[in-house]
């Protein structure tokens, strides 16, 4: 069977939003999703905890990232804390909510270091806003080569022709389709070499079944189908089929 998982899910409370790990897990279960990504919303003051909270209710079903703000003096520190006493696998940045350039070298820098350290990815908002447009991706994938990088929502709407090229030109740099109509995640995974287009769905803020079944359309073939929607993601965390 298919390993289907989900790489990009928020947890915890957030005016005009919000999610529990039992309310994402019972999406998944209806949507035969086997493993979900999780990190925080990371509007306003906002802590690693309930993150926490779900996977310990879920830990074979739930797969925990941190997200910091570049701006606190800690950040660095909380991922480590985070990754070293919690066993969370990877790190969530958000740019343009938090207001900073993703390849700023002294706020982003100590976190890739810090990721590259611990041997984990780095998941970034990445639509095409001013902060996280594709060129600062491409400038932090060539800067640190052993950090993995997921661009989520590659680069929709204006960025996702610059998204795809330097995907193609970066070993290191992953495309994930959260949010992105199929129309653009098709020429992705047409144009592209296998593994590098990544399924994630940006729970809560879609219909979750749909954001889902919208990915049968991305390809005909089984292999690649299968990559996209759990395949490659396994393989950056090493998550056994
Ligand atoms: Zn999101």
């Amino acid at each position: 069977m298919t390993l289907v998982i989900d790489a990009h899910n928020h947890i915890g409370p957030r005016t005009g939003a919000g999610q529990t790990g039992a309310e994402l897990v019972a999406k998944m279960d209806q949507a035969g999703v086997r493993k979900g990504v999780i990190f925080p919303f990371v509007e306003g003051n906002f802590t690693n905890d309930a993150v926490k909270v779900a996977y310990d209710e879920f830990p074979d079903r739930l797969i925990p990232y941190c997200a910091v703000n570049a701006w606190e003096p800690g950040a660095a520190a909380e991922v480590r804390r985070c990754v070293k006493e919690w066993g969370f696998k990877g790190l969530k940045l958000h740019p343009t909510i938090n207001g900073y350039h993703l390849a700023d070298p002294k706020l982003c820098n100590p976190l890739f270091e810090e990721a590259g350290d611990l041997g984990i990815p780095i998941i970034v908002h990445g639509a095409s806003d001013l902060f996280n447009a594709p060129p600062e991706f491409a400038e932090m994938a060539r800067r640190f080569p052993r950090v993995k990088l997921l661009m989520a929502h590659m680069g929709f709407f204006w960025g996702v022709e610059q998204a795809i090229a330097y995907a193609q030109e970066l070993p290191n740099l992953y495309l994930e389709t959260s949010r992105a109509p199929i129309h653009e995640i098709t020429t992705a995974v047409r144009e592209l070499p296998p593994g590098k287009v990544i399924w994630g769905t940006d729970s809560p803020f879609v219909d979750y079944e749909w954001e889902f079944k919208k990915m049968e359309r991305c390809s005909k073939d089984p292999a690649t189908y299968a990559a996209v929607v759990g395949g490659t993601i396994a393989e950056i965390l090493n998550i056994a089929a």
